[in-house]
């Protein structure tokens, strides 16, 4: 089996995402970068931000419409967030098609009632799980994430241990970079962590949607 890591970037921070978006750059690899719709400026990004990185072909993921935990509000009402962000996203990011995206649930807190809502409007979601790898193409994705002091000391054992593993999809779902957002990881710890896994060749870094669609390329 592949190793395929996906290291994703939640909630938006506009620095922080230029920032992540310029290291993935230099190592030639893609950033997986979670938004929510209808934040915009006070230190996030807005989608004239999103559709510029998209076009220098960053993934610009889901992250839910306002961050609303869907886990904690009546089904009928976290039905109308999800089709709200999905019509906010068609609305505002170029070329964003819902069958071919990922809805990253906020606190990566769902049921399986609204699991199942969001699987019939976005093409997979991702929720917190047991593990943090996957099947290679899974719909219902688990990822893990750390908080809320600095992540790569816990990231690095989680790559490491995978490494050594047989294989899969780990998905790691981080926030902002250095001292921005809940559990950031060191700008120079992911620099030199893409600089080692590039490296390896049974190893690929891809946004999930390039796990779930490989471009031709691929
Ligand atoms: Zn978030």
């Amino acid at each position: 089996m592949p190793h395929i890591v996906t290291l994703s970037f939640d909630d938006g921070f506009m620095r922080s995402s230029y920032r992540t978006a310029e290291v993935f750059e230099a190592h030639g690899l893609r950033a997986c970068i979670n938004v929510v719709a209808s934040w915009c400026g006070d230190g996030f990004g807005c989608w004239d931000d999103w559709n510029a990185l998209r076009a220098r072909g960053h993934e610009i993921g889901v992250h839910t419409w306002d961050h609303t935990n869907l886990a904690e509000i009546p089904l009928d009402d976290a039905k109308r967030h999800v089709d709200r962000c999905r019509d906010d996203f068609a609305k505002s990011l170029e070329g964003f098609n819902p069958a071919e995206a990922v809805y990253n649930f906020a606190y990566n807190a769902s049921t399986p009632e609204v699991e199942e809502y969001v699987l019939s409007q976005f093409h997979a979601l991702r929720t917190a799980g047991v593990s943090a790898v996957n099947p290679v193409r899974a719909r219902r994705i688990t990822c893990w994430s750390h908080g809320p002091e600095n992540c790569d000391a816990f990231f690095d054992q989680v790559v490491s241990e995978f490494l050594m593993s047989s294989g899969g999809w780990l998905v790691f779902n981080g926030h902002g970079l250095d001292d921005e957002g809940w559990g950031p990881m060191s700008t120079s710890y992911l620099d030199n962590l893409l600089a080692r896994l590039v490296r390896l060749d049974h190893v690929a870094v891809l946004p999930a949607r390039d796990v779930l669609f490989p471009p031709p390329s691929a």
